[in-house]
C-alpha cells in the first residue's frame, strides 16, 4: 500500500483553543501545517515541540478579515510549505448580547471574522487546490447554529457557514475538492470563560450545569474536534462533502 501524500494545511485562529488542537493533530498526522492568527506568540512553545518531533509547522500573523493580509498569508504558506490544499477556517469571535441591545459593531464583528474571513481565505486557497485537483475545506461552525438566546449574531454567522460549505461542495466537487462544516458543542477553551462570565457563573459552575445537558456527560476538548477535522482533512473522506457534522457529545440544546 502506498503512503498517503504529505499535504499542506492552513488552520486559521490556530494559536489557541480548538485551532491549536487542530494544528497539533494535523502535524502529528504528517501534514505540513501553518497556523494563522492575530497573535501567534502563544503558539511558540507548542510549535517548537511539534518541530522537535519532526513536524513541519509554522505560524503566521494575519487578520483573516483583511483582504490583503489573507491573500499574502496564503501565498506565503505556499512558498514555505507547498500548496495549501487543506483549509480549516476556525478563527472566531463571540460578542454575546441580547438582540434588542446588540450594537451594530457586535453584529458586524462576528460576521466579519466568521463569514468574510472564511470567504477571503477560501477564495485565496482554491487556486492551489484546483491546481492539485484535490482539496479539503473545513469550517468550524457551532451547535449554536441551531439557535441560542443572546447569540443571534454568532448563530446567524455559523448558520451562514452551513450554506457556504454546501454551495462550495456543489461548485468545487468536480475538482476533487470537498467542503464540510464541523459543529462543536461545549469545548473548554478561552471562549468558555467568556460564556461563563456572561451567565454570571464561575467556570466550574458553568461546566457543571452545562454538562448535565450533554448526553455523554462531559464537556468537549479541542482534541475531540481535531479528531474529526483530521478525518475530513485526510485521504479517506473524499465522498463526504457538503455536510454539517456535530461534535457535541450527543444532541442537546
Ligand atoms: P478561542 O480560544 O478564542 O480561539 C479563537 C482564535 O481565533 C484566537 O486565537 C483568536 O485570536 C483568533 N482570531 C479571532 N479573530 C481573528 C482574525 N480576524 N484573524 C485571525 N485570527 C483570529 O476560541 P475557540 O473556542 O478555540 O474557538 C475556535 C472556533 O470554534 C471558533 O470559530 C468558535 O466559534 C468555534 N466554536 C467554539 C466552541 C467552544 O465551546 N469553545 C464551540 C463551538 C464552536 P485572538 O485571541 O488574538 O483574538
Amino acid at each position: 500500500m502506498s503512503a498517503a501524500p504529505s499535504r499542506t494545511a492552513i488552520v486559521t485562529g490556530g494559536a489557541r483553543g480548538i485551532g491549536a488542537g487542530i494544528v497539533a493533530r494535523l502535524a502529528r498526522n504528517g501534514m505540513s501545517v501553518a497556523a494563522i492568527d492575530l497573535d501567534v506568540d502563544a503558539l511558540t512553545d507548542s510549535l517548537e515541540r511539534l518541530r522537535a518531533g519532526g513536524a513541519k509547522a509554522i505560524a503566521l500573523k494575519a487578520d483573516v478579515t483583511d483582504e490583503c493580509a489573507a491573500r499574502n498569508a496564503v501565498s506565503e504558506v505556499a512558498q514555505r510549505l507547498g500548496p495549501p490544499v487543506i483549509l480549516v477556517n476556525n478563527a472566531g469571535v463571540a460578542r454575546d448580547v441580547d438582540l434588542e441591545i446588540m450594537a451594530i459593531e457586535d453584529w458586524d464583528a462576528v460576521h466579519r471574522v466568521h463569514l468574510r474571513g472564511a470567504f477571503l481565505m477560501t477564495q485565496a486557497a482554491i487556486p492551489f487546490m484546483r491546481a492539485e485537483k484535490w482539496g479539503r475545506i473545513i469550517q468550524i461552525s457551532s451547535i449554536s447554529a441551531q439557535g441560542h438566546a443572546g447569540r443571534a449574531n454568532y448563530c446567524a454567522a455559523k448558520s451562514g457557514m452551513h450554506g457556504f460549505v454546501k454551495s462550495l461542495a456543489i461548485e468545487l466537487g468536480m475538482h476533487g475538492i470537498t467542503a464540510n462544516a464541523v459543529a462543536p458543542g461545549l469545548i473548554v477553551t478561552r471562549m468558555t470563560d467568556a460564556t461563563a462570565a456572561r451567565r454570571g457563573l464561575s467556570l466550574h459552575e458553568h461546566l457543571a450545569d452545562a454538562t448535565l445537558r450533554i448526553p455523554v456527560r462531559r464537556p468537549g476538548k479541542p482534541e475531540d474536534v481535531a479528531a474529526l477535522v483530521a478525518f475530513l482533512a485526510g485521504e479517506e473522506s473524499g465522498f463526504v462533502s457538503g455536510q454539517v457534522i456535530y461534535v457535541a457529545g450527543g444532541p442537546h440544546d
